[in-house]
């Protein structure tokens, strides 16, 4: 496995993301700054009127000075109440407006990757990957924005004021806040350690969970329930493991953080107490100590649980992008050009291929198509068929050797203009769960409604839509909808004849049809086929019969090729197959 990735680190990632939005950002940081520090200032004004009050005398004008300063409180926490709004107004449109960048910017960077890569993870993997970013990106900010950063003008202000008081205080403070925090570095290491294996083990756990149901067909029909809980159960008894672990070693680091901030909080007063009966602080003081270590408590007895939190949608986010930013194997090369197909001529030219992880599928394969040519590739399960067209649409790379069209070497042109000039039908088509309409036009997205019904009646699938309730608005895959095989191969087909692409692949094409209905696609598909390079494959030998050329592959070579006439007349390997066939439907 290629461990090289080349992923942004989730911190740059973050500011990446944010910097479209920064105006906010900024805004927001800037208004926790004011809000946390005015929040501060409110002890100092209690101090102001409790030291005031004690000068009063009662029906004298000393009662001004405390009421003026209880009157600035008051307009104070207003002001405040309000400032905090703010940031709530301003942080909300940085932190969702990054969200949806990231999330945007993730799903266009996870398809520039290969059909190997998808084939390699679970969907539900995946998707979990995008969310676990987009989640944590969420989550970093806004801790970050009202938690740690917040804590951190807290803690300023309070250091500020208690040095104000008494310069004792604030030594004791920074003292005892040096211990704490490097407890607290400790403490973190320790849990992010834990949260890496919980984040891994709960994805681990939600991609078997889909892989089960996705393939609950085979579950229910090899009666497998029982084998299924158990497998699956051995993943929730490993995350419930970590899960509780995590846990657990939190609840410690509470235990000795409430234990920790008893103590300051205590000790803060005694020296407070200390200092006022030797006159060095007065009554206010002592009051507004209380009050700033009072005021930060929960802030500091959570802190580990916030940077904890913090670290672990940090690896959330550092695991997503290792896994979406994994190399891209196929991409357009530096300078890649557009394809151009004028004639659709294609060349395979001394191809060698393997599957990662595979077999030897080619090794020095050669095949040249003649523009318009119908070419069909006969030969045994398991030759290399399916192969040799994913290959053409670059969903794989030969390890050695070219393939071309019209001249140019696929490998060297954009994969988007590839693409764009080959159409396929193939045997397993998938469908959005979108409606009829959608999953026809997106074989060209700039089709009209009339083009899909002209492609759609063109490849006999009008008739079947017709007598739907919905029509071209049913929705695929909805309770009811379900399609049979031969009806999605008809959507297939409406597709690629709506492509109009120079080049058509017919993988199978007509396989989940009954004899009646192939006759009447078969119609479609020659119209399909009029003037373009066909490569087509299918098992039914019969399908292939009016193929210009018949291509015989075996263990990856080209054994015998020719009209069907010419190799019946040869009496070899594709006779012999036509003929075992014939026996079979004889
Ligand atoms: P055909 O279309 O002639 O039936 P394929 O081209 O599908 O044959 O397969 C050729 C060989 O490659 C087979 O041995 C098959 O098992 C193997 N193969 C096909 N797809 C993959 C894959 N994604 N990974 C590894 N091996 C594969």
């Amino acid at each position: 496995m290629n461990q090289s990735s080349s992923h942004p680190s989730p911190l740059k990632f973050i500011v990446q993301m944010s910097s479209p939005y920064r105006r906010y950002a900024i805004s927001a940081i800037f208004l926790v700054t004011v809000a946390s520090t005015l929040n501060r200032s409110l002890n100092y004004l209690i101090k102001l009127i409790i030291d005031a009050a004690q000068n009063t005398v009662a029906g004298s004008l000393t009662i001004y000075t405390p009421l003026s300063f209880i009157l600035l409180y008051g307009v104070a926490i207003v002001i405040n109440s309000l400032l905090w709004r703010g940031t709530g107004f301003t942080g909300q449109k940085w932190i969702t407006s990054t969200e949806a960048l990231a999330y945007r910017r993730l799903f266009k960077d996870l398809n520039r990757h290969s059909i190997n890569f998808f084939q390699s993870r679970f969907a539900g993997s995946l998707s979990n990957k995008i969310t676990n970013v987009t989640n944590g990106i969420h989550s970093i900010l806004s801790q970050f924005l009202w938690q740690l950063y917040e804590l951190v003008i807290s803690i300023t202000g309070t250091l500020f004021l208690l040095s104000l008081a008494n310069v004792y205080l604030m030594l004791f403070f920074l003292l005892w806040l040096t211990g704490f925090l490097a407890a607290g570095y400790f403490q973190v290491k320790r849990l992010s350690k834990l949260s890496y294996k919980l984040a891994h083990s709960s994805s681990l756990l939600r991609g078997k969970v889909v892989d089960s149901i996705s393939n609950v067909d085979s579950v229910q029909l090899l009666a497998g329930w029982k084998r299924e809980q158990r497998y699956i159960g051995k993943y929730i008894e490993l995350y419930r493991r970590r899960r509780l672990k995590q846990w657990n070693t939190l609840e410690w680091n509470l235990v000795f953080n409430g234990a920790a901030i008893d103590l300051w909080i205590t000790g803060s007063i005694l020296i407070g107490f200390y200092l006022l009966i030797q006159g060095a602080i007065t009554t206010g003081d002592l009051v507004m100590v209380i009050g700033l270590t009072t005021g930060i408590y929960l802030d500091l007895f959570f802190l580990a649980v916030h940077v904890n939190e913090v670290i672990g949608h940090y690896n959330g986010v550092k695991e997503g992008l290792e896994e979406i930013y994994k190399p891209v194997d196929i991409k357009d090369s530096k300078g890649a050009t557009s394809l151009r197909v004028k004639t659709g001529e294609i060349e395979y030219d001394d191809i060698y291929f393997s599957y990662p992880n595979g077999a030897e599928v080619f090794s020095g394969l050669n095949l040249r198509i003649a523009p318009g040519e119908r070419v069909g590739l006969v030969g045994p399960s398991g030759v290399g068929k399916s192969t040799l067209i994913k290959l053409l649409l670059r969903l794989y790379q030969p390890q050695a050797g070219q393939i071309k069209i019209d001249g140019q070497n696929i490998a060297e042109v954009t994969l988007t203009s590839l693409r764009e000039n080959i159409a396929v039908v193939s045997q397993d088509i998938s469908l959005f769960h979108r409606t009829l309409l959608e999953n026809i036009k997106c074989a060209r997205p700039d089709a009209n409604r009339d083009d899909v019904i002209r492609a759609a009646k063109l490849a006999r699938a009008d008739d079947f839509i017709k007598n739907l309730s919905l029509k071209y608005a049913t929705v695929v895959g909805e309770r009811g909808v379900k399609l049979s095989g031969g009806e999605r191969q008809r959507i297939a087909i409406a597709r690629a004849i709506l492509r109009d692409a120079p080049i058509v692949i017919l993988d199978e094409a007509t396989s989940s049809l009954d004899s009646a209905s192939e006759e009447l696609i078969q119609e479609a598909l020659n119209l399909l086929c009029k003037d373009r390079t066909v490569i087509s494959i299918a098992h039914r030998l019969s399908t292939l019969r009016t193929m210009d050329r018949l291509v015989y592959l075996e263990d990856g070579r080209i054994i015998e090729e020719g009209s069907h006439r010419e190799l019946l007349n040869k009496n070899g390997r594709y006779a012999r197959l036509w003929n075992i066939q014939a026996g079979a439907f004889g």
